[in-house]
């Protein structure tokens, strides 16, 4: 069967625009004109990053993946900021209101932040500053964990854990104050998740209770944890028979 050339034209003009972007999506660097950083994290912006807010977000975001249960084994994870709208537009295309967003490729990838005010340590999503817990290196630490989950588990299995399993570790890991199983428990209750509760506690209480629950109640070694296919009901169902609801 023969194509149009026009048509074929076309196809390849797409091609190219795909693994253009694609190219860039894994080597960002050349688009981001300000950089800091030589250890764990090294943050990229396209707007200059103040010495001391710069400073203290890269300690701070590296402190959270230190204590994490889940080793960063990479001698360096990237994270750039995309402040300007059509650098947004275009890193955060999968999803525009998303504050963060990671690409996982085999051995390792890059996280993306919408915005950030360095010197508040906020992130800044289309001029809203996020409110704590959730810091901007809450949002450092959170995407960077999706890197090293696909790291650990490889990056379609990554892709195939539970959502709760997915997004609750990278919440644990990214929020600093952790609260107990207990204390979670007795905030959360059985009420809807709704907006007050996710700034007091985070992106996603459940699924972070959930995590809680069966790395620290439970005692689940992490590799457990990532491989588990319970769904998110039956992993409630398994926390509420065990606490007696
Ligand atoms: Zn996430």
């Amino acid at each position: 069967m023969s194509f149009p050339r026009a048509f074929c034209c076309v196809g390849a003009v797409l091609a190219l625009v795909v693994v253009g972007a694609a190219t860039v999506i894994i080597w960002p660097s050349p688009v981001f004109a300000y950089s800091a950083g030589t250890g764990k994290i090294v943050v990229a912006s396209d707007e200059p990053i103040p010495a001391a807010g710069g400073e203290r977000f890269l300690r701070q975001c590296e402190a959270l993946l230190e204590r994490s249960p889940l080793k960063a084994q990479s001698p360096h994870y990237h994270v750039y900021v995309t402040n300007t709208a059509w650098r947004h537009n275009f890193f955060f295309l999968p999803a525009p209101n998303a504050s963060g967003l990671a690409y996982a490729v085999r051995h390792g990838g890059n996280a993306f932040l919408a915005g950030a005010d360095f010197d508040r340590g906020r992130l800044v999503k289309w001029g809203y500053v996020t409110t704590p817990p959730r810091t901007l290196a809450y949002f450092c630490a959170h995407e960077v964990t999706h890197i090293v989950d696909a790291e650990h588990v490889g990056v379609l299995a990554a892709h195939r854990q539970p959502t709760w399993v997915h997004e609750g570790i990278a919440d644990y890991v990214g929020i600093e104050q952790r609260q107990s199983f207990e204390e979670l428990r007795r905030a959360l209750g059985d009420r809807p998740v709704d907006v007050p509760m996710m700034q007091q506690f985070g992106s996603y209480p459940r699924y972070r209770l959930l995590v809680t629950y069966f790395l620290e109640t439970k005692r689940w070694p992490i590799d457990r944890l990532l491989a588990t296919r319970l769904s998110y009901d039956e992993a409630m169902a398994l926390m509420a028979q065990d606490d007696g609801r």
